[in-house]
């Protein structure tokens, strides 16, 4: 919700935020009233059902976060201690934090030049006989090159989970993001497209590891088995009815929703055609993209910090966020084995030179003018051309 002023021109621009309608109210609503007693899970088993068919797979849980959902994969899986989990270097460590959740080691893998997402010729040389499951994320709303991706996998005999947070709507190939791997997590926090508050779904089409997944995040206890008997210590990962029904009615707008997001594109990517000093995001043509985040890689040859043209932009009255920093630099995985690995090259080149910009639902191309416009003057400032 922006802030009442009189300048509209002088309204921050805020980085992300949901686009909520009459509609949500109502069915959050209901939810408070009616979503009890012998009624606590109705809005979740309509939201889980919808969400499943939307996605195009048999099965899906709602979860507290993305986060939590990896968790429950990686631990449905039996990854623990010894193993090794590739994961993109380019991700929220939401992507990655689970891999430690579970004792297993992250294996750091470079990115595509153009999608950046997981690049496949880096995962064939960085696998090793302990790597036994990988995460790919579907960056900003874009996809990877998923054959390549799920070829390497198959060669050895590695169990995929993908990372589909950012990416609600997006498609490869025609098939949906969260189709691919034997599980695939969902984010609906109130930065993503589709929102619940705080969220997540895990879908799968594996009915016994639905079962498992089901087991874990309820503490551990079996199927109409005999109350309070946990058999594990295990986990709790549930949302709550309001969050579900926020999320079906989300649900039931996810085209508009999705449209928006395009559109937006749509309008960043006119302004910005032609001026060769920034690379917007890509949509490969087997690629739908749905451009969760909007953002710029600068040419690293004009040496634009990311951090100084963030201030700059913040200035202005406008919202951007530091593309992410490679996992591998972060102080939280100093003394990690794969800690300032040099092996990821092109993450490491693009990361400091790139932005996200305004990506909200509630965006006008006004904004959206308003944003171009600052970014040309902030890299003129900064550039060294
Ligand atoms: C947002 C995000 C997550 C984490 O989602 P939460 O619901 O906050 O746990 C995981 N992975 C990626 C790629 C994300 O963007």
């Amino acid at each position: 919700m922006r802030r009442p002023v009189d300048d509209a021109a002088q309204q921050r621009i805020p980085i992300s935020g949901p686009s909520i309608t009459d509609l949500e109210i109502r069915y959050v609503t209901e939810a408070v009233t009616t979503a009890w007693y012998a009624d606590h899970n109705v809005f979740h088993e309509r939201f889980e059902r919808a969400f499943a068919a939307y996605v195009g797979r048999r099965f899906a849980v709602a979860t507290p976060s993305c986060t939590s959902a990896l968790h429950l994969s990686l631990a449905a899986l039996g990854i623990g201690p010894g193993d090794e989990v590739a994961v993109p270097d380019i991700t929220w460590i939401a992507s990655s934090a689970p891999i430690s959740y579970v004792g297993a080691t992250p294996l750091f893998v470079d990115v595509d030049e153009s999608s950046w997402c997981m690049d496949a010729a880096s995962l064939e040389a960085r696998v090793t006989p302990r790597t036994k499951a990988l995460i790919v994320v579907d960056l900003y709303g874009n996809m990877p090159d998923m054959d390549a991706i799920l070829g390497v996998a198959a060669a050895h005999g590695i169990a995929v989970i993908e990372d589909a947070a950012e990416a609600i709507g997006s498609e490869y190939k025609g098939a949906k993001a969260g189709s691919f791997g034997v599980a695939s997590t969902f984010s609906f926090h109130g930065s993503k497209t589709l929102t619940t508050g705080e969220g997540g779904m895990l879908v799968t089409d594996d009915e016994a590891l639905h079962e498992r997944i089901l087991f874990l995040r309820d503490h551990g206890r079996p199927a109409g088995d005999r109350m309070f008997w946990n058999t594990e210590v295990a986990f709790k990962y549930k949302m709550s009815s309001m969050q579900a029904a926020l999320g079906l009615a989300q649900l039931e707008r996810v085209e508009e929703l999705v449209a928006r997001k395009r559109e937006i594109a749509g309008w960043y990517s006119s302004e910005l055609d032609g001026w060769d000093a920034v690379t917007f995001n890509s949509e490969a043509p087997a690629v739908k993209n749905t451009y969760w985040m909007n953002t710029v890689v600068v040419d690293p040859a004009l040496g634009v910090d990311k951090l100084a043209l963030g201030e700059l932009l913040s200035q202005r009255g406008i919202d951007c966020r530091p593309f992410f920093h490679p996992l591998s630099t972060l102080p939280a995985y100093a003394g990690h084995p794969d800690a300032n690995t040099t092996l990821t090259p092109v993450s490491r080149r693009l990361s400091p030179h790139a932005i996200n910009l305004p990506s909200g639902l509630n965006l006008t191309e006004a904004d959206v003018r308003r944003v171009c416009d600052a970014l040309r003057d902030a890299i003129a400032t900064l550039g060294q051309r």
